[in-house]
């Protein structure tokens, strides 16, 4: 496993302090090698995110799998898969993010993974959930006014047309992007976006040394610089799930980023 360590920008990167910190609950979930039950996944959520967040998760769950069989937004339809695979993991992100408050931003937001999940956890983070395809955006909209969550925004639009808008270029402290492209894109998409010193967190899994080499390539550019190839540990996702830290180190460059079809025909790295 590929790490930098020592690397720890002020404040809202946690490094790999946090497994010290960890709760019993949350390390003897971890040493189970069986399927999570429910309540176990559940007892860790309230470690992660908070006991009085629990109703909302629940909520979230319900509503996702209802709308499911209209509107195509997810394949997996287990009741207990959903708490692990969407919810659990897009809370993976608190493992290396500490920080009280935050602008954040999820490009490609989907149905709402990782932005969701993590404001009902943070309920004081303001956070933008960008998604290009119109019926996922209103199931966000949806999940917003049902659940009353405020300071959160779901912004139809693609990330290579808002980036360039006055109101969110170079403003967020954290953004992130489960799911949505290769690292040389994920990064020319996610630059544009972040203040200097702001984290750019991208869950991935499997082999990826060679997009990696890429994506470093492209993040000099961009003015981000890698940080740490950090291993999820949590219960039920310690199966080769990472979470890549990146930070912008200078503004990125005003060309970026590019057209899809610029970024298609020639991408960084
Ligand atoms: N992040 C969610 C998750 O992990 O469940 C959704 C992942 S889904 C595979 C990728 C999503 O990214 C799609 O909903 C797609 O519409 C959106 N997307 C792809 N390119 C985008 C762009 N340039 N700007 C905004 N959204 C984009």
């Amino acid at each position: 496993m590929q790490r930098e360590e020592n690397n720890r920008p002020g404040g809202a990167f946690r490094g790999h302090t946090p497994r010290a910190e960890q709760t019993d609950a949350v390390q003897q979930a971890q040493n189970r090698s069986r399927s999570l039950s429910e309540a176990e996944l559940i007892d860790v959520f309230q470690q992660l995110a908070g006991p009085g967040t629990i109703p909302r998760f629940l909520r979230l769950r319900q509503e996702l799998l209802d709308w499911n069989t209209r509107v195509n937004l997810t394949a997996i339809t287990d009741p207990t898969e959903v708490l692990l695979k969407h919810f659990l993991d897009s809370l993976s992100l608190l493992e290396v993010y500490g920080a009280e408050r935050a602008r954040v931003l999820d490009i490609g937001a989907g149905a709402g993974f990782p932005g969701l999940p993590l404001k009902i956890a943070r309920s004081q983070w303001e956070v933008v959930l960008l998604e290009a395809t119109g019926k996922k955006v209103n199931f966000q909209r949806h999940i917003i006014e049902t659940l009353g969550l405020h300071t959160i925004e779901a912004i139809h639009g693609r990330a290579e047309a808002l980036a360039h808008k006055p109101a969110y270029r170079a403003s967020f402290d954290l953004v992130t992007a489960r799911a949505v492209a290769s690292l040389p894109v994920l990064l020319e998409y996610a630059a544009p976006f972040c203040r200097p010193g702001a984290q750019i967190l991208l869950p991935k899994k499997g082999e990826l040394s060679a997009e990696l080499e890429q994506g470093k390539r492209a993040a000099r550019v961009l003015g981000v610089a890698f940080k740490a190839d950090y291993p999820v540990t949590l219960p039920g996702l310690n199966d080769g799930r990472r979470i890549l830290v990146w930070e912008q180190v200078k503004p990125c460059p005003a060309q970026y980023p590019r057209s899809g079809a610029a970024m298609a025909k020639k991408p960084l790295g």
